[in-house]
């Protein structure tokens, strides 16, 4: 009898950083993609919109069977049309997550039409290949998010992607007794979020936000703002219970808002109270205390509608000193300063600013370590990998899978690119898969490394633009002009940095001593001003600018 092929892991992205989530599982040489998204970049990113994973591996892993989406955030989906451009596989995707997906692919891949395939739903399964999927339905933060079941020739998988359970006794007893047969029958492998694995207790549920949000509204004498993740629906459609109750109307503010919504209500998953729905046009003309704003732009996006709002930029919404803005979002890790920034500038325009410090305004979507040691007690997998997460948050929940009795050996704190085997009684990472993101532009066009290094220099140290006139005849050179400096300061006259006079004289003494030969050849005149002037900014300080030769030949 031949053993199976062990079933193989290999994270593309999403372990041991934030986002760009897309998990690559493989028996023998048929593959399976679940989810694939994207991430942002980071300050020192210059002039870059969006980091996908490296996909080059699915080019060479075997039979691409599909792509499978547990829900429509960004950081799972951003890249799917990156990998059907590569290789047209069908999608399997909930209607929600499915419109999303379109959507983009409209706005940026119209040549692509793949196949969208429904997640199976209750209990069915789907056979993919050699693989069989069901899609079990869980909270988060967003329409659809499901965990994914993933039965395969080495063993059954558990792929929950984000999720929460909720405090206890709010816990959803048909999850979780789904989980409880599925751990009866033998789960192979849990992979498990780790976004919160290292807050203690439980995430409370979304009826929290509507209280404290609720609280806030009752009590504003202007306009409610209220800034929220575009792709939360259900809060928007507590908030227009509430503004309900408390007389007012809701609008809502922000393409990306508006799109997550339109999309929403064509597969019926928004209902909105009848009448509270006003434009945000409708919404300036109705008296200020009657009236709740929905705003795009919680991470303080520069373009967003909040921010615009912040500076007296909007225009149709602008704030008095009465009006309230709610930050009912979660600041995302590296968004702290421009978040900071906005606040600053609605208090400064009169606004009465309430965060989650402030109020319960915001709870997250993902299970905090209570919630992820239910998960694990209720399936009791054989082996354990924590995803979704830095690498300190895929340690704690490592942490908390050994403390759950899952047996130490069994639980692998990997990172993108290992690739892990997983048999029936052991599992390991076998090697590691080079992976190089790609960083690409608001023209969706690759950022070459270099050209990133050189932005970085150009934007610490300016740069210097030496023109050299070149006579190859004569074989003689000379310095053009002054040497030109954009972005760079020489500073005051007569301090101990390099000098405007000292730089041009250090390029003079290269040209003088360099032979004939040198002087009539423009490639090694440029090298060799950039090499002079570079050694005399290093003598005089440690700034390194850009520097671009110039060679004229007469
Ligand atoms: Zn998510
Ligand atoms: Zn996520």
């Amino acid at each position: 009898v031949s053993r199976p092929s062990p079933l193989e892991i290999i994270p593309l992205g999403g372990l041991g950083e934030f986002g760009m989530n897309l998990m690559v599982y493989r028996s023998g040489d048929d593959c399976l993609v679940v989810d694939a998204g994207v991430s942002f970049p980071h300050v020192e990113h210059l002039g870059v919109d969006l980091i996908r994973p490296d996909l080059s591996f699915l080019d060479s892993c075997g039979r691409l069977h599909g792509i499978v989406l547990t829900h429509g955030h960004e950081d799972h989906i951003g890249a799917v049309p990156f990998v059907l451009e590569r290789h047209a596989v069908p999608v399997w995707a909930g209607p929600y997550t499915g419109g999303l997906v379109r959507r983009r692919l409209v706005e940026s891949h119209p040549a692509l039409s793949p196949r969208f395939v429904p997640l199976p739903r209750g209990e069915e399964r789907v056979s993919i290949g050699p693989f069989a999927i069901e899609a079990v339905p869980v909270r988060h933060s967003i329409p659809e998010a499901c965990m994914v079941v993933l039965r395969t020739p080495g063993g059954i998988a558990l792929h929950t992607a984000d999720f929460k359970l909720g405090a206890p006794g709010e816990h959803d007893p048909a999850l979780l007794d789904r989980l409880a047969r599925l751990g009866a029958e033998g789960v192979l492998v849990l992979l498990s979020d780790s976004t919160n694995a290292d807050r203690p207790g439980s995430t409370p549920g979304e009826h929290v936000v509507a209280d404290g949000l609720e609280s806030v509204i009752e009590g504003a004498p202007g306009r409610v703002l209220v800034a929220t993740f575009s792709s939360h629906l259900e809060r928007m459609e507590r908030l227009a219970r509430i503004a309900e109750r408390h007389g007012r109307k809701l609008a809502l503010a922000g393409a990306s808002i508006l799109s997550h919504v339109e999309n929403g209500e064509r597969m019926g998953l928004v209902r909105w109270p009848a009448g509270v729905r006003v434009s945000v046009e409708q919404a300036m003309e109705l008296p200020r205390s009657r009236v709740v704003i929905v705003t795009g732009g919680s991470q303080g996006e520069p373009a967003s509608s909040l921010m615009r709002v912040a500076l007296g930029r909007h225009h149709v919404i602008d704030l008095e000193p009465d009006d309230v803005v709610v930050h009912s979002a979660r600041t995302i890790s590296g968004n702290e300063r421009r978040i900071a920034r906005m606040l600053n500038c609605l208090v400064r325009a009169g606004a009465r600013v309430v965060t989650p410090a402030e109020a319960p305004v915001h709870v997250s979507g993902h299970g905090a370590s209570d919630e992820l040691r239910l998960l694990i007690r209720t399936v009791r997998p054989r082996s354990f990998v924590p995803i979704h997460g830095e690498y300190r948050q895929l340690a704690a929940h490592a942490a908390l899978a050994t403390d759950c009795g899952v047996e130490p050996s069994r639980v692998v704190v990997a990172e993108s690119g290992d690739r892990i085997e997983v048999r029936e009684d052991a599992i390991e990472i076998v090697d590691r898969i080079p992976l190089l993101p790609v960083l690409l532009d608001t023209a969706r066009r690759d950022v070459d490394r270099d050209v990133l290094r050189e932005r970085r220099r150009l934007a610490g140290a300016g740069v210097l633009v030496p023109v050299v006139v070149v006579d190859r005849a004569r074989r003689t050179a000379r310095l053009r002009g002054e040497l030109d400096a954009r972005g760079w300061g020489w500073g005051e006259e007569g301090n101990s940095g390099p000098s405007q006079a000292g730089a041009e004289a250090a390029v003079r003494d290269w040209l003088a001593e360099a032979t004939g030969d040198e002087r009539g050849d423009p490639d090694r005149v440029r090298s060799g001003v950039e090499t002079a002037l570079r050694r005399y900014l290093r003598q005089h300080g440690h700034a390194r600018p850009l520097i671009v030769p110039v060679v004229v030949e007469l």
